[in-house]
């Protein structure tokens, strides 16, 4: 079983609580289940009790973690406790017992439309649904241009993520031809998860991505010129904790002026709505919205502060659920 890879995590993380404070499901919940500690420590009476590998209690758990991968960045010996959740989920897809609302994710995932490209130039933007409802994908047109886009279809991330690791290797492959077909030299993402797919999992996948990937922070990091003033910056999960602490965002916006100030309790916590889950608004909404207005009632000036963000995503869901007042960075850096 996939989970066979992580005894280590299991043997550790079951006797352990230093994260709890960065279980983001726990925080808001309230649940010890919900903690890196109590995930392993089910998993481990599982293997004692392989009957109970697919207990609907257990599989629910796992299925609603928010899989920041702040708790794995911020342990002393970095144990992947990320890994080991998305191995269990991998084992409940091979036994077919995932549940049947994750199966019709999934299958909606599986039949979206084909990627469509547009335009002419040696650089790609993918133009997924959430970096055009949030905005970056028009302000990256007003940053950027000779560039083909890519949009509509599915990268297999959320596949991944859910267990379903041949379907997602069947679409990342044909979400890679297309790519490759543009014959780009840079393809540039804005949204984090789709950066983690070609950058992470499509090579674990055994796919190759025939061009450099940059994050839109990465590829407008000469921008120069703005003078952002005070911001309150929310670290994407994915470009931080997934990709050692990818430095472009901030970076970015302090050569514009801006005066980045901490926001909440702690610099170790996953502010996001659950990015690394890349679909629990799918299979736990009212999860989201929890993490939403938990993050709102950090703020210190909610009706006035600046939020800035690297994910779209997160956007997406802090504007559908809070009032703050959230933009992505590529939208700060483009005046919108
Ligand atoms: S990830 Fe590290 S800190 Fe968290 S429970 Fe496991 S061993 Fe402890």
């Amino acid at each position: 079983m996939n989970i066979d890879n992580f005894s280590d995590v299991i043997k550790y993380c079951r006797f352990c609580f230093m994260c709890r404070h960065l279980s983001g499901i726990g925080n808001v919940t309230f649940t010890e289940a919900d903690t890196p500690r109590v995930r392993a420590s089910m998993i481990y009476g599982a293997t004692l009790r392989p009957e109970t590998l697919t207990n609907e209690d257990l599989i629910r758990t796992m299925y609603r973690s928010d899989l920041s991968g702040a708790c794995r960045r911020n342990c002393v010996h970095h144990f992947d406790e990320v890994g080991l959740t998305l191995a269990y989920r991998a084992d409940i897809v091979e036994k077919d017992a995932a549940p049947e609302a994750i199966k019709a994710i999934a299958a909606n995932l599986e039949g979206k439309p084909e990627w469509t490209v547009s335009g002419e130039g040696k650089v790609a933007y993918v133009a997924d649904k959430y970096s055009i409802e949030a905005g970056s994908a028009d302000a990256f047109a007003k940053l950027a241009s000779g560039y083909q886009t890519v949009k509509d279809g599915c990268c297999g991330k959320g596949l991944y993520v859910l267990g379903f690791r041949a379907a997602a290797k069947n679409v990342a492959e044909k979400f890679v031809k297309v790519l490759a077909d543009t014959k780009a030299e840079t393809i540039v993402v804005s949204n984090p998860a789709i950066y983690d797919m070609l950058v992470n999992t499509c090579p674990e996948l055994g796919i190759a991505v025939p061009a450099k990937v940059m994050h839109t922070t990465e590829y407008l990091a000469g921008v120069t010129g703005k003078n952002l003033g005070d911001i309150y910056y929310l670290e994407s999960d994915f470009l931080r904790n997934y990709n050692n602490d990818y430095t472009f965002p901030k970076a970015v916006l302090k050569a514009n002026g801006a005066n980045l100030k901490p926001f909440g309790t702690n610099d170790e916590e996953s502010y996001s709505c659950a990015e690394g889950a890349v679909v629990l608004d799918k299979i736990e909404p009212e999860l989201i919205e929890k993490l939403a207005k938990y993050i709102e009632a950090r703020a210190d000036h909610p009706e006035s502060d600046v939020i800035a963000v690297a994910s779209p995503y997160t956007k997406v869901q802090l504007k559908k659920y809070t009032s703050l007042n959230v933009k992505t960075v590529e939208e700060l850096l483009a005046g919108i």
